[in-house]
């Protein structure tokens, strides 16, 4: 192979090494010293790109948004809408206009769940969520449901562990005002067909929500190409903020979607004493208070830094590595794991003998940084007959090394809790 083939081959690839230089608590934090990270399904380390734009924010261009009429507010206003045009463009949305900031993407589905679906549900009505919803794509529905008399409805799981949209005629019914599924499962990694689904709800005129806050890191979202009417993701999954989180709706649901939060900043006139007062137009009516410009300033930065890497060199980057992974994981004595075998980013498994929280002790006593419990997703775990499992999720700054540091702490695990008396 020569040089120049190598070189294009490696420019092809993430260099993980490189990627973790980006990241000043990894490189420089004294309690990250040692530390393999692989808990980014819960949230992700910020470059300094994003701690670079919050602090520019603060530093140079900060003010009230939408409300000043000097240069400064300006500005900042400026930067504001300038972030939800980037988010825009980074998940192929057709305006800006149908972007909304949000706390979380948690906040974004009960918006959509009180704010849209809530004022149309009827008893007798179904709204459909999947047997792996995270809590936060599962409480809000059941809550309206259980206020109107509607019906929540489950996809089930067929046998290998996918959504069973062939075994749930009722699905494209008449009576489903909403379909609510995750893109990616929080807990098994694998990814939901999601095309076909809203092809086959938008045949039946039925809106679908797609939780987007695990594929967001490393997969490419389009929601033209999706088909889908609501998306909600966080920044903080994707190397981004916390505290800021968006939702999209496609036009038509976002003027009838009603306002949760009333204040500033989203009313056009307000009417007197019981006067109905009008609310204004676009995402503003949705975005009551003062908004987060900070936090936009870094979700944005955080598009730039994924960009920057290239996004089909981080999807294949956590793909590889979970691949890899799963192979070193399901050599280990004892070893069980849940997710299905194209499951990207995420795999979540049990041992035998040895409760999940104990793994993650041990795993974090040897520096490894994992999760068990589970994972806000209690009708899964229930549907698996098990109350937690563990739980490895991958980021762009992991590498092999941080692979043999799980292997290696699981199988100490294993050795600390032997199936056999020794
Ligand atoms: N959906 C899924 C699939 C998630 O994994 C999470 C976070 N664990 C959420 C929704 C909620 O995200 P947030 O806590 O940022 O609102």
């Amino acid at each position: 192979m020569t040089a120049a083939v190598q070189n294009s081959m490696a420019a092809d690839r993430l260099d993980p090494v490189q990627v973790k230089r980006d990241f000043p608590l990894l490189r420089d934090a004294p309690l990250a010293r040692g530390l393999h990270y692989l808990d980014n399904a819960a949230t992700t380390h910020k470059p300094q790109a994003v701690i670079d734009a919050i602090s520019d924010c603060y530093a140079q261009a900060y003010g009230p948004i939408h409300r000043g009429l000097y240069p400064l507010a300006e500005a900042a206003t400026a930067r504001y809408e300038q972030s939800r045009q980037t988010l825009a463009e980074f998940i192929g949305a057709e305006s800006p206009d149908r972007l909304v900031f949000t706390r979380s993407a948690t906040e974004a589905i009960n918006m959509v769940a009180g704010g849209w679906a809530l004022p149309r549900l009827q008893p007798g009505d179904r709204i459909w969520v999947s047997r792996m919803e995270h809590h936060a794509n599962y409480l809000p529905w059941q809550r309206i449901c259980q206020q109107r008399g509607a019906e929540l409805g489950i996809i089930e799981l067929d046998e290998d562990g996918r959504l069973d949209i062939a075994g749930t005629p009722e699905l494209f019914g008449s009576r489903t005002r909403l379909i609510a599924v995750c893109h990616v499962s929080n807990v098994l990694g694998m990814e939901n067909p999601i095309q076909p689904l809203c092809a086959e709800a938008r045949a039946n005129a039925i809106p679908v929500l797609v939780d987007a806050a695990q594929s967001v890191a490393h997969l490419t979202l389009d929601v033209a190409a999706l088909g889908c009417d609501f998306l909600t993701f966080s920044a903080h999954k994707m190397y981004g903020p916390t505290g800021i989180g968006l939702l999209y709706a496609r036009e038509q649901y976002l003027a009838e979607m009603q306002p949760l939060l009333l204040g500033g900043g989203m009313v056009d006139e307000v009417g007197e004493g019981n006067a109905p007062s009008r609310w204004s137009d676009g995402p503003a009516r949705f975005e009551a208070g003062s908004p987060n410009l900070p936090g936009a300033a870094g979700f944005a930065a955080a598009v730039g830094y994924l960009d920057g890497l290239d996004r089909e060199r981080v999807h294949r980057h956590v793909e590889a590595l979970t691949r890899v992974a799963a192979m070193s994981l399901g050599a280990l004595p004892g070893l069980r794991l849940l997710s299905p075998p194209e499951s990207s980013a995420i795999l979540s498994f049990t041992m035998e003998g040895v409760h999940p929280h104990d793994l993650a002790q041990i795993a974090g006593e040897r520096g490894v940084a994992i999760r068990a419990g589970h994972h806000c997703a209690q009708p899964l775990l229930r549907h698996l007959g098990i109350v937690a499992t563990a739980r490895a999720s991958f980021g762009v700054y992991n590498d092999q090394d941080d692979v043999n540091a799980l292997v290696a702490a699981l199988d100490a695990a294993g050795r600390v809790f032997p199936l056999e008396p020794s």
